[in-house]
């Protein structure tokens, strides 16, 4: 069984959430760095249209498929890939792990209070997780100052919400430096653990119409959106080029 599968451009790791997150222990346990990156279709669209946004997703250890449409779209082209994979998942898994085997976290990213309220949220549910430390993630993205304290502390975790794109590059950035640690774009995660905003009751996960409650409760991400019918068309087109081998491009 192949260990990835490659979606217009992008190899994404095959696994289920239980696996992967055996694969992110082994790595805490060895010491080892790892850059994960969860990539729906508005992070596969954005990589095809920016070669530098492409290259880092190039320098990812493990992408996954956090949206319905990756998993859809796998489907329909033959190739397996098990479930969702998503960044807010991972982050409650990870903290879980962290709990349990008493990990530290460094938290980036999300507006001043927010993430104030995220690392409160953290420590009242999982006691056993050290907030290595936090910041909000309004800075300039050259600015030493974080990687540099990051580099010094050594937290076997470190969570990056600076939105789609941005959390990656500035991972991507300063990775070489840091010795140790899972480091992982999370998006809004912050935002939903502050209680800020609320993630989509599960009746809308199970129907997978996630990304349609986030549209109508958020209705300024439609622009980024659009990605969306884009990705679907062209997984059509590749389908088609399946069925009657004329390459598509
Ligand atoms: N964010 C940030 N700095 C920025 C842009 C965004 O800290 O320069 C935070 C924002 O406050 C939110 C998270 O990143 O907590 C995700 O932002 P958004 O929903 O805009 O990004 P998406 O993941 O949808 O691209």
């Amino acid at each position: 069984m192949n260990n990835t599968v490659n979606i217009l451009g992008i190899d994404f790791l095959n696994t289920t959430i239980n696996n992967f997150i055996n694969t992110l222990q082994s790595h805490l346990e060895d010491r080892k760095k790892a850059f994960v990156v969860t990539a729906n279709p508005e992070v596969v669209m954005k990589a095809r249209k920016e070669e530098d946004f492409m290259s880092v997703i190039k320098n990812a250890d493990y992408v996954t498929a956090d949206g319905i449409g990756i998993i859809k779209s796998a489907g329909l082209l033959g190739l397996p890939l098990p479930e969702r994979v998503t960044g807010f998942d991972l982050t409650l898994r990870l903290l879980s792990l962290a709990n349990e085997k008493n990990y530290s976290v460094y938290l980036l990213g999300g507006q001043d209070k927010v993430i104030e309220k995220a690392a409160e949220a953290i420590e009242a549910e999982y006691p056993s997780v050290t907030i290595a430390g936090y910041h909000h993630g309004f800075f300039d993205l050259n600015d030493d100052k974080i990687p540099s304290t990051i580099e010094h502390i050594k937290p076997d975790i470190v969570l990056v919400a600076l939105g789609a794109g941005r959390q990656e590059a500035w991972i991507s950035q300063h990775l070489s430096r840091f010795e140790h640690g899972i480091f992982m774009g999370v998006g809004g995660t912050f935002d939903v653990l502050a209680g800020e905003v609320q993630r989509a009751p599960e009746v809308w996960q199970k129907m997978n119409l996630e990304w349609f409650y986030r549209l109508v409760k958020q209705p300024s991400r439609w622009k980024r959106q659009i990605a969306l019918p884009q990705f679907a068309f062209k997984v059509l087109q590749l389908k088609m080029q399946q069925m009657t081998k004329v390459p598509v491009r």
